[in-house]
């Protein structure tokens, strides 16, 4: 009989535990709503804010998850989501996300590619920022009014709506967030930005060239001549593996400002390998242009105003260089991506104006000095432990043999590639030593000021996660 009842409590011991934690919840709830409701009185707060049990939580919470990963059963999920409509509502979370101890994720565009907008391994509120998503363009003044909300295909559609002559260049992908960063110091509500000036019309092309067609030698040319030829000319090199015909693809797609002439002219002369022709030029307008690199020019403009992209499994890294790959090592790398198998690369030269900033004016240090990026780049479309495990550590060994190719102390990364794997911290309390090793890679020698500013304005690290600068503690 004892045992029997014993059996029973052990039985009932999850339901016991679900009813509590359920209770919990609800009672975490209840009190963030009254915060929230005693500080907006005005309006309906409460239809603004979500728990696991309200109907829309789901929706909510998935409409901006942009990598699979961070979209599972096991996922941690918030325990409450807040959608401000009004700079006051962005105040109050804050303030009853503190009080009740609660870390905060903040989330504009969703693409952070670790997930932590909305991923937090500690009780959490998740403040989506997707209904501050207004944009003023002001062509008389070159500038735009950008709330955070706003993804750079819907702020490049409506500059083109008042002028065909202004544009702002911040990515490629249209549904990636104007405001993503900042959230290791506070709330981005809106950016004022400079529109810069464009031709009405530019010229791009796309130029694939294969491991028979030289391509070593080519690429061992680009990376000598892409940062320093002509400033008004970018060209991109993608790499993959192309299994069926066991050679590498190598794409050059470029972005001119100025006609197919001008851009053939200057190819001819600085770099004749690639044998850019003209009829390998597209003359188009700026917005178009737009289009031709994220999927296709002859898609309707409209294509930049989508916000529903259906989101792959992803894992990104990422590395800078100082010094080109002697050819033997380009001979090398593409070995080793047929080798491996999924890995791409998507170099970007730098040079032009991204040199002409010094490294400590803004938080970004990576200037004069480098000649390129590397993002490696893995996406898939099914999920399961095993398959992850396969496609990231993909990364991570292509990653470690890139080692004697890269920057060195630092090993440079790109914030926007955010990659936990090149270090973390604890949540509410990094570690100044823990933080110092990612914080260096992102931001060299901006990461000691930035935890300068980090100690002043938030000591009590409210706005933490896991790559968040630390704060200084005596
Ligand atoms: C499919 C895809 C395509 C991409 N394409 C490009 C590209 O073409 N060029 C490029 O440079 N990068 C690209 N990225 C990377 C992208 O630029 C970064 O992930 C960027 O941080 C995304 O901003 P977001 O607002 O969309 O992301 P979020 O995930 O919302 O935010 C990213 C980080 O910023 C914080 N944050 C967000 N909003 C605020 C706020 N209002 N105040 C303070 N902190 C905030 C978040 O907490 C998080 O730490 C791409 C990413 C993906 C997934």
């Amino acid at each position: 009989m004892k045992h029997s009842y014993q059996l029973l409590v052990v039985l009932l011991l999850p339901f016991i535990f679900q009813f509590l934690t359920s209770k919990a919840d609800d009672l975490v709830y209840e009190t963030f709503l009254n915060c929230m409701s005693s500080r907006n009185s005005s309006d309906h707060v409460s239809s603004l804010i979500y728990n696991p049990k309200n109907s829309s939580y789901t929706s909510t919470l998935q409409a901006y998850i942009r990598n699979q990963r961070f979209n599972k059963s096991t996922t941690p999920k918030p325990i409450i989501i807040v959608t401000p409509l009004y700079e006051s509502h962005v105040q109050s979370t804050i303030i009853c996300s503190k009080n009740m101890g609660m870390n905060l994720r903040i989330r504009s565009g969703g693409h952070d590619f670790e997930g932590l907008s909305y991923v937090s391994y500690t009780n959490f509120v998740l403040l989506d920022m997707s209904n501050f998503r207004s944009i003023d363009v002001n062509i008389e003044e070159e500038t735009a009014m950008v709330q955070v909300g706003a993804i750079i295909g819907e702020l490049y559609y409506r500059i083109w709506e008042k002028s065909k002559v202004h544009a702002f260049p911040a990515g490629v992908c249209p549904t990636v967030g104007i405001g993503g960063g900042g959230a290791s110091f506070g709330v981005i509500l809106s950016y004022k930005l400079q529109l810069v000036r464009v031709p009405e019309m530019v010229t791009v092309f796309r130029v694939v060239k294969t491991s028979e067609e030289n391509v070593t030698d080519i690429f061992n040319r680009w990376q000598y001549v892409a940062e320093k030829m002509d400033n008004d000319l970018f060209i991109r090199l993608n790499l993959k593996p192309d299994h069926v015909n066991k050679t590498i693809r190598a794409s050059f797609t470029a972005f001119f400002l100025g006609d197919s002439d001008h851009l053939v002219t200057v190819m001819d002369k600085e770099f004749p390998e690639l044998g850019v022709k003209k009829n390998d030029c597209k003359e188009m307008s700026w917005i178009k242009s737009v289009l031709f690199w994220s999927s296709d020019d002859k898609a309707p403009l409209e294509t930049l105003l989508i916000r529903s992209p259906s989101a792959k499994f992803a894992k990104r890294k990422s590395d800078y260089l100082q010094i080109p790959i002697p050819k033997n090592g380009i001979e090398s790398i593409m070995q080793k991506m047929l080798e491996l198998s999924v890995v791409g690369l998507a170099i970007n030269p730098y040079g032009g104006r991204m040199s002409e900033i010094a490294d400590w004016e803004t938080p970004f240090p990576h200037r004069a000095g480098n000649i390129f990026k590397i993002e490696y780049s893995v996406n898939w479309d099914e999920g399961g432990p095993d398959i992850e495990a396969y496609y990231v550590n993909q990364t991570r060994q292509f990653y470690d043999f890139m080692t004697p190719f890269v920057s060195k102390n630092p090993r440079e990364a790109y914030l926007n590639y955010r990659d936990l794997d090149i270090g973390t911290s604890g949540v509410g309390n990094n570690s100044y030593a823990e933080g110092k090793v990612y914080g260096q890679k992102y931001f060299k020698g901006n990461f000691e000021r930035l935890v300068k500013v980090k100690t002043m304005v938030d000591p009590g690290d409210f706005f933490t996660n896991e790559q968040s600068i630390p704060v200084l503690k005596n």
